[in-house]
This record gives C-alpha cells, structure tokens and sequence, in this order.
C-alpha cells in the first residue's frame, strides 16, 4: 500500500529541516527524503566547521535576487533573533565574530543535532540515501515514485539546494522540476567563489601568493571593505567572494587598496618628517611588509630614501594602487562556490508562503530559489526564514 503523508519534502538541508520541523509542530504529517547517507551536511562543514548560522544585521539589501522585494516576507517574519531564540532551547553557546556574524562556541553539527532532536521529536519522518524518481501531480496532491517504493503527499516541498559543491550531492535537481511543472527558472551562476586570473597576470603576482591584504572590492552594483586573499590560482578572500556574486564574463573588478587612505599624501608627509626613511620602510607603514616589496619592484623604484624622491613620483606610486583593476579570467566554479545565483524564479512563487502560484501544494524554499545572500551568515538566514514560512503553510 502507498504511504500517504500531508507533506514530503525533498532535502533535508537547513531549509527542508526546518520546514520540516514547523510543518510538524502544526500537527501535519511530514517525510522528509534526502538521497545522502546524513542530513544537513552542508550545515555540518559551513563556517569552518562553527557554522555562521545567521547574521545579526540581516536585511533584504543582503540578498540578490530578480526582484529584491521577494524576500522581505519571510525575513522579517523569522528574524536572527528567532533562531537565536532556537539555540538557546538546546543549550547551544555561540559568539559574534566580525561584521554581525554568528558562529557555534562548539561545532556546527550542533546545529544539524538540534534539527534531528526536533524533527524526532515533533514526529518527522526521516528517509535517508533514498532516491527520487518521479514526481507526478494528482487530484489530491503528489504521487512520488521513489527508488524504493512510492508515497503520495497532499504538498510538496522541494528543499534541494543548489548546485555548488556537486561532490556533496548537489544535483540541480530543484531547476529540472521546477521546469517540468511549467515555472520558470532564472540563468543559474556560482556565486561566493573565487576568481581565476589568466597566466599573464598570475606571474606577475605569483611573488603575493598566500598574502591577504584588506581592499575595497567592487564588482558590477557590489562593494565590499573586506580581506583578499592572493592564491596560486588568483584572487580569494572574504572581498572577493562578496564581489564575486556581483561580477559578470568579461567585465573588471576594482581592487582599492588602502581606501581610507590618502597614500600619495601620507607619503609626502613621511618624507618631510623623516626624509632619510627609505621608500619600502614608509610603505610598509601602511599596507603588508611583502606587498610594499612587490609594489616597489614592480614600479622599478630606485632604492632611495624618501628625501631623494620627488612627490610627483611618490604619487605615480600611490597612484598605481588606486584602484588596481583586474579582469578575472573567470571563476573556479561550483567545485568551490559557497552558493549558486539564480534559480527558481521568484515571479512564480507566493512571496508568504514560497508556494508555485500555477501548481497549488508545491513548494520552493531555501537556496534553489532566486533569492542568494551575502557572505556572512545571510544565506542560512534565508534557508531558516523561507523553510519557516513553508513550514507554516504548506
Ligand atoms: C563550504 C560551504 C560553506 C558554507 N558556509 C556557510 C555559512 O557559514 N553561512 C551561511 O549562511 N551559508 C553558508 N554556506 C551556504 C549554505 O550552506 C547554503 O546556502 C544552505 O545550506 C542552503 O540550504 P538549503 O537547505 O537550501 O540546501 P542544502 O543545505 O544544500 O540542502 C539540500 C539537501 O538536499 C539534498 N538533495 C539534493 N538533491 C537531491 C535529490 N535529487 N534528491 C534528494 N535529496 C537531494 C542534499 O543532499 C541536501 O541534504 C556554505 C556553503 C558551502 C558549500
């Protein structure tokens, strides 16, 4: 006999947990399918393994999407202090680190033990490593052909993710289905990941590999006050991720070093109080002792003292840092992006409740759909907030 539950949601990620969770506690009967051997795994390995599980400066203006009001919905009405709240309940210690990020004093499989307890709990059922093969629509909700078997559901939550990280199982599969019941679906990108350089310009910084420096980064609408980090293979760093879900093929992105610094002017005033300083000495006042080095070769600077330094060329110096333009060569791709851009699009989907306006019953919450936060803790906000609003209503 085909098991037969008020909601299956597919995913059991934080978003699909978290509906799950909510849909329960009001009394609906929920399966919850994953084809991993253990859920949440993407909250287990985030945040260096302390998950930044939320940010407390969370608004809509964190986010991209095609319609920057979509989100406003379930974000203000599931907020960082509601899963703050969350926390507290289990016991589970966490502190701020820069910027209104919020990470676990322990470790992030805390997060996913609280998800489990309270899906056991409010009497989840929980399915894993089981495959999904066909979703069909029915007269009273979904038949789902599974590998194993087939269970029928009066709604359906898709909770897939996206497609960042495909060695953890991320499949696309919430585009394709979104696609087979007519919605459409937003040109997916990666997003939070860092950017290639092509040869040229990798062996002309290949001397700062591994050195982090902080910048304004900006890319497209993006700007971001952040660290950047120089690797073997081109640019990283908490700046670059952020400008990375900004930047387009074939377009620049501007790397203002020291950009609450007037550096010709400083320059000039080292050189009138200590003239006898030399160049590198002074410059390594102000920015990273091996990328004064760097700056100073690749200008080909005499090895002079200060005073022997006329201000125009202190400012030909300075004024080759500001800003530093470079045209990636593209990225590294969902192998390493922290999140995929786009998805399934928000012009389909009721805005409260995150269900299909054209296909009553189902469901799109969490990063599949075209809603992708910042760096920082904003995307599990998302999965939280849009999990919860699903929760509530399907
Ligand atoms: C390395 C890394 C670090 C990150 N760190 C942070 C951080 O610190 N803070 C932050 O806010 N965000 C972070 N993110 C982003 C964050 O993890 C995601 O935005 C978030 O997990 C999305 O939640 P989700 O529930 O929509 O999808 P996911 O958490 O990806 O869950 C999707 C689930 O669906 C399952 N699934 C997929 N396809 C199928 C299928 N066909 N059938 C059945 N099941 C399927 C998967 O196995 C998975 O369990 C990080 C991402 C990565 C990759």
């Amino acid at each position: 006999m085909v098991k037969q539950h008020d909601i299956v949601i597919i995913g059991a990620g934080a978003a699909g947990m978290m509906c799950a969770v909510e849909a329960a506690r009001r009394g609906r009967s929920v399966l919850v399918i994953d084809h991993a051997k253990a859920p949440g795994e993407k909250i287990r390995i985030s945040g260096g393994g302390r998950c930044n599980f939320t940010n407390i400066h969370c608004s809509p203006k964190n986010f991209l999407s095609d319609n920057p009001h979509f989100a406003k919905s379930a974000l203000a009405r599931y907020t960082p202090q509601d899963f703050i709240a969350r926390l507290a309940v289990h016991g589970i210690a966490w502190h701020e680190k820069t910027l209104g990020q919020l990470f676990c004093d322990g470790s992030a499989r805390q997060i996913v033990d609280m998800f489990v307890t309270d899906m056991r709990e409010a009497g989840v059922d929980l399915r894993l490593s089981t495959v999904v093969e066909a979703v069909e629509k029915t007269d009273a909700g979904f038949a789902i052909r599974l590998a194993d078997g087939a269970v029928v559901a009066q709604s359906l939550v898709i909770a897939t993710g996206g497609k960042s990280i495909p060695k953890m199982g991320a499949t696309g599969y919430a585009y394709r289905l979104a696609e087979e019941f007519g919605l459409n679906v937003t040109e997916t990108r990666p997003g939070l990941v860092p950017l290639t350089l092509d040869p040229v310009r990798l062996s002309e910084w290949a001397p700062l590999a591994g050195l982090a420096l902080p910048v304004r980064a900006k890319a497209g609408k993006g700007a971001f006050d952040e660290a950047m980090l120089f690797t073997h293979r081109g640019l990283s760093g908490p700046a670059i991720l952020q400008a990375s879900s900004y930047w387009r093929e074939g377009t620049d992105v501007a790397l203002d070093i020291l950009p609450d610094l007037d550096l010709a002017a400083s320059l000039r005033q080292a050189k009138k109080q200590n003239g006898r300083q030399a160049l590198l000495t002074a410059l390594a006042d102000f920015l990273p002792r091996r990328f004064a080095e760097w700056v100073v070769a690749d200008a080909a600077m005499p090895p002079k003292p200060l005073a022997d330094l006329p201000d125009r060329a202190l400012e030909a110096l300075a004024a080759r840092l500001r800003p530093l333009t470079v045209r990636p060569a593209g990225s590294e791709g969902y192998r390493t992006a922290e999140v995929t851009l786009g998805g399934v699009d928000t012009g389909g989907l009721d805005s409260r409740t995150l269900e299909a306006m054209t296909v009553p019953g189902l469901f799109f919450i969490g990063e599949c759909v075209d809603v992708t936060g910042w760096l920082g803790g904003y995307n599990f906000q998302w999965a939280w907030a849009s999990g919860h609003a699903a929760g509530q209503a399907a």
